[in-house]
């Protein structure tokens, strides 16, 4: 059981037959019976400080440790390769318990590249969590680690605007600083950090992982000493993932090779149809020729995933384009089944620094599992009423 479609369809689904069911039961227990005072002390203070349940343990309590969600965690562990995975109960919560460890190991420096994810980017640029942050990027990385370094925080592909990072060329830079890459975008299919040298692996669960929007849950997966500290952050300050949501995320990975692959084979064919439009000042795409000058794809990651970004050069001409199209819907988040659009630089990426921004022209594109001629058909019109809005020449004072 070595390819990732195997692993996914049957990781985290072990000992089903002896309990006479085809997929795992959810257990909604908040509480689990003790087996005696003593071994009961002994479980909980096991459970409390990030351990897990010895055979035969009592689970305590559904904040210490939950079996559904430690199936779900064994799952994507194997997926992303990793030796653990602590799931939370958001991409911001699992985000939030690596950073207080971070600053309870007593390294609260973080060093950041952006674009972040807009959450991201907001949580470390607040200091909400005793964090201080450097901004940087791959050349002025080494010069930013400072000696209470704790993490450097880098995402590829990058939100919104898809540009690449070479996570080996980050992990060299940052010499014993752990590195954490925000796997979001590209997924264990296409990409697998680990293996690159990074030490954490991030996800918003809520994404791919899950794939048909409605569960939100994250991530983070990495060596066996991580694990135990980001347990112990999630049973003292309670970001769990619910029963059943894990049910729901897990069930998503049986499908997420097929999903990621065809969504990927459509976004690359709606990138390559839109290029050189002449409604688009640029189609942002890593997929399309020149815009991986590093050859990192079929290196570091095998194909260009499935977000693609439209620059349609102005924020009029994004704003006419985002509410002329029916089919795909105007909604945040991304990796669904279904088609969805956003304008990053009024949503998701609000609250990042004016000079840090996404361009107001780029609106970001989520591709999902609907025919690519819909898509294009649909993509075709706005960029017409993009392009020649309503009254032009006059309230919109700009043209494409
Ligand atoms: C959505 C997202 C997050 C945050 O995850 P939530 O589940 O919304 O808390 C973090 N990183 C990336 C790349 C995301 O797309």
């Amino acid at each position: 059981m070595s390819h990732i479609e195997t692993l996914a369809v049957h990781a985290g689904m072990d000992g089903l037959t002896e309990a006479s069911v085809h997929v795992p039961s959810i257990d909604l227990s908040t509480t689990n019976p003790l087996r005696g005072v003593e071994s009961g002390g002994e479980s909980y203070e096991n459970l409390a400080t990030g351990g897990t349940p010895k055979p035969g343990d009592s689970a305590v309590y559904q904040r210490l440790w939950q079996p559904g969600v430690a199936r779900f965690e064994s799952a994507l562990a194997a997926l992303e390769q990793a030796e653990g995975t602590v799931a939370f109960a958001t991409g911001m919560a699992a985000l939030t318990a690596t950073l207080i460890a971070t600053v309870t190991a007593g390294k609260p420096h973080i060093v950041a590249l952006r674009p972040l994810y807009g959450g991201t980017d907001h949580v470390l640029a607040s200091g909400l969590l005793g964090t201080t942050v450097t901004w940087t990027d791959l050349v002025g990385l080494t010069a930013a680690i400072r000696s209470d370094t704790g993490l450097v925080i880098l995402e590829t592909p990058a939100n919104p605007t898809l540009e690449l990072t070479d996570i080996r060329a980050v992990v060299d830079a940052a010499g014993d600083v752990p590195v954490l890459v925000d796997n979001t975008f590209a997924t264990p299919v296409l990409q697998r950090p680990l293996q690159c040298g990074a030490t954490l692996v991030l996800h918003s669960a809520t994404k791919f992982l899950g794939g048909h929007g409605d569960a939100m849950g994250g991530t983070v997966s990495g060596p066996d000493e991580w694990m135990v500290r980001l347990r112990q952050v999630r049973a003292l300050t309670g970001g769990l993932l619910t029963p059943f949501n894990a049910y729901l995320l897990h069930r998503g990975l049986r499908t997420l090779p097929v999903r990621v692959r065809a969504q990927q084979a459509t976004a690359a064919e709606v990138a390559s149809r839109l290029a050189g439009h002449p409604a688009l000042v640029r189609v942002l795409y890593p997929g399309l020729p020149g815009q991986d000058p590093q050859g990192l794809i079929g290196r570091q990651c095998s194909g260009a995933g499935s977000l693609l970004a439209l620059d349609l050069g102005g924020y009029a001409a994004a704003l006419r384009f985002t509410e002329a199209l029916r089919l795909i819907t105007h909604a945040v988040s991304l990796g669904g089944v279904d088609s969805l659009v956003q304008h990053p630089a009024s949503l998701t990426h609000r609250p990042v620094a004016p000079d840090a921004r996404p361009a107001a022209g780029i609106v970001r594109i989520s591709i999902g599992l609907e025919h690519v001629d819909d898509l294009m058909d649909d993509i075709l019109t706005a960029l017409l009423v993009a392009r020649v809005p309503v009254g032009a020449g006059s309230s919109y004072g700009e043209a494409g």
